[in-house]
């Protein structure tokens, strides 16, 4: 396994492998790497000759009062587990590698960023959008793995690069979660003791809903409030959003048919947490006709 920081020498090297041939697996990150990041991990290996991840926390991101400098790091771990787990290079460059000089350009999300994360982080997907197309650009890829923990990401990203003609397949890769349903997520090391207890709290909400649209029900705000009670009554966290819309396209639904995506975000004291679950909703049968 190889650890570059220059993204020329990361061009050169996967130019180089192309013209053997070998196809190319990539797994963006922000590092501290946990058992949900080895999980695309796991699917790029099988899938591709080559596996690169980018560990890079990019601060275009991250909003003036978000946790940039406090985002959790640990790129020893990180190589190590990268190593084990069958990847072949680990892009980690610094900021200065990424942006040597203030962009010339303004790279701009006008669909899907104005719901969610991206209502409650304006300019989030701005940046995400920018350094992904960056990193593809460098990286080279055939096929990106993203995460479906972060479902809006992964709907704007999936838009990128159809709209941007990129050569890249995307696979969306499942939310890998602890035994008691807890997303797995790099900021769960700031959730305090007693929060880490409560967390788990927040995917039950979302099977509760789910629970509820399989008995039949087809109201959106029914199930809001259902999510939005048990959050309430099971946590000391405080609710930044709780959406239904359809995926991937984020729209809002006046009733549930058809792919829609239950999203929740919670803050506790240092960490804010994001879950959801995207479901197949058929119409409601209509009742039987009698004879
Ligand atoms: P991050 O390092 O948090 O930016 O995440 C890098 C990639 O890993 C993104 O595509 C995330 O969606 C994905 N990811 C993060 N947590 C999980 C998880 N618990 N399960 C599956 N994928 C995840």
């Amino acid at each position: 396994m190889q650890i570059i920081t220059a993204p020329a020498m990361m061009q050169q090297k996967i130019r180089g492998l192309k013209k053997q041939g070998k196809t190319i697996g990539y797994v963006p990150t922000m590092g501290y790497l946990h058992e949900g990041h080895l999980k695309l991990i796991k699917n790029a290996v099988g899938e591709n000759d080559i596996t690169v991840i980018s560990i890079f926390v990019n601060p275009l991101q991250f909003g003036p009062n978000e946790d940039f400098e406090a985002y959790p790091r640990d790129p020893e771990k990180d190589t190590k587990l990268a190593r084990e787990a069958g990847v072949d290079f680990i892009f980690m460059p610094g900021t200065a590698d990424m942006y040597p000089k203030e962009l010339s350009m303004n790279i701009q999300v006008t669909k899907r960023a104005e719901v969610l994360c991206g209502r409650s982080r304006p300019g989030h997907f701005n940046g995400v959008a920018t350094v992904i197309i960056k990193l593809f650009n460098i990286v080279l890829p055939d096929r990106v793995y993203f995460g479906s923990k972060d479902a809006q990401q992964t709907a704007i990203v999936d838009g990128l690069i159809a709209e941007l003609n990129f050569p890249i397949q995307l696979r969306a890769v499942e939310t890998s979660r602890e035994a008691n349903g807890l997303a797995r997520s790099s900021r769960n090391v700031y959730l305090l003791d007693e929060e880490r207890q409560q967390a788990p709290e927040l995917y039950l909400s979302l099977q509760k809903a789910e629970k509820a649209i399989k008995s039949g029900e087809r109201d959106p705000a029914i199930i809001l409030q259902l999510v939005k009670e048990h959050i309430e009554k099971n946590t000391d966290g405080v609710i930044d959003y709780i959406e239904v819309l359809s995926y991937p396209q984020l729209n809002e639904v006046s009733s549930l048919h058809g792919q829609i995506i239950i999203a929740i975000a919670v803050k506790f004291s240092k960490a804010r947490l994001i879950d959801n679950i995207i479901l197949t909703v058929n119409k409601e049968e209509p009742p039987c006709s009698e004879q």
